[in-house]
């Protein structure tokens, strides 16, 4: 028997003794997790804004050590560590070898089969496919653990909000939101494309300094009714690149407002209420609308060489490290504000 986190209904995740997973099919492997991680899009269900079944299993984000392997698993031993992405692939499927294994012809998601990532152990289908084995370097300690946890979801849902707002193309980013991701798309925008300038909008004090140390240049307040023209000023009337990483209505007409005509606005935070997006603006400025759900498994390698060359330390957006035995507090902090992100150890 393990551990796992079972989902009863609207702020209610218990801890509970489930029997341990098996091998189904022979591409399958078992995982014993070594780190998990609560997302801000758990606290959707969490809050009972979106439904989920009772009983369903939790986590989308976790690492950890390959225990067991099917008959048909090819790149994969039992030893290995690995990161696990937020989503399954086959990782053989048209999609996926064009990078879009977020649309994996035989994809499916965790939680969905009785097998959440906030758990001991994991059966994770297409082993081959979803799995990436982590760098020798990134399994040593805390901290290299919790920069690996972000590569499931957060870190790679900000560098692709980063990366296909053009942050390379030279021009300001702006970064519309200061949860994980956004915080994350800084770190991209900064770090791994070098902006030339990274402009962060948030309205959390402690959450805009980690987006100062991740490369910001300037941290303007949501709250502020001067944000937009400050927003127009600093980027000379508007920045080609845009990330919206919060998903309402406000942040994303925020983000049309302030692009430059022809530049590009990405969204990577799950639209929720978005009912009148400004269309007028974004035909009249012949704005770009990119972005979507991260294929994080497409990004995970180079994010890792990012983490191990000391480019950057995603990890640090976990405010918060507890047993996984403590899951309940850990969903309850972040519904309250109290952490940005927690990162939850089986072993501890
Ligand atoms: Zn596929």
């Amino acid at each position: 028997m393990m551990k796992a986190t079972v989902y009863h209904g609207t702020r209610d995740v218990r801890l509970e003794t489930v029997p341990d997973p098996s091998l189904r099919e022979a591409t399958d492997a078992i995982v014993r997790v070594t780190r998990a991680a609560i997302c801000g899009s758990d606290l959707w269900f969490y809050r009972g804004v979106v439904e989920r079944e009772p009983g369903e299993r939790t986590g989308h984000e976790f690492v950890g050590i390959v225990e067991e392997i099917g008959s048909a698993v090819r790149t994969l031993r039992p030893g290995d560590a690995v990161i696990a992405p937020f989503a399954i692939s086959d990782g053989t499927c048209a999609y996926c070898r064009r990078g879009l294994q977020t649309s994996c012809e035989h994809g499916t998601f965790w939680g969905d089969d009785a097998n959440g990532g906030q758990a001991e152990f994991v059966r994770v289908p297409f082993a081959d496919g979803t799995l990436a084995v982590m760098h020798e370097g990134m399994r040593e300690n805390d901290d290299t653990l919790a920069d690996a946890a972000t590569l499931c979801d957060v870190m790679a849902t900000g560098h692709h909000g980063a990366t296909t707002a053009g942050a390379g193309n030279g021009g300001p980013v702006v970064v519309i939101g200061d949860g994980a991701v956004g915080l994350c798309a800084v770190l991209s925008a900064a770090r791994v494309h070098r902006a030339e300038r990274v402009i962060a909008v948030g309205h959390n004090a402690e959450r805009l300094k980690i987006a100062a140390e991740f490369g910001a240049d300037d941290c303007l307040d949501s709250h502020d009714p001067q944000t937009l023209e400050r927003l127009l000023e600093l980027t000379g009337g508007g920045a080609p690149s845009i990330v919206e990483a919060v998903g309402n209505e406000e942040s994303f007409n925020l983000a049309i407002a302030a692009a430059a005509p022809g530049g590009t606005v990405t969204y990577v935070g799950v639209p929720h209420n978005v009912k009148t997006p400004d269309l007028r603006s974004i035909f009249l400025k012949n704005l770009n609308l990119r972005g979507g759900l991260a294929p994080a498994r497409a990004y995970i390698e180079t994010l890792m060489a990012a983490c191990v060359a000391g480019q950057i330390h995603p990890g640090r957006v976990f405010d918060s490290r507890i047993p996984l035995a403590r899951v309940a507090e850990g969903y309850a902090a972040m519904d309250e504000r109290r952490a940005i992100k927690v990162l939850l150890n089986p072993g501890a």
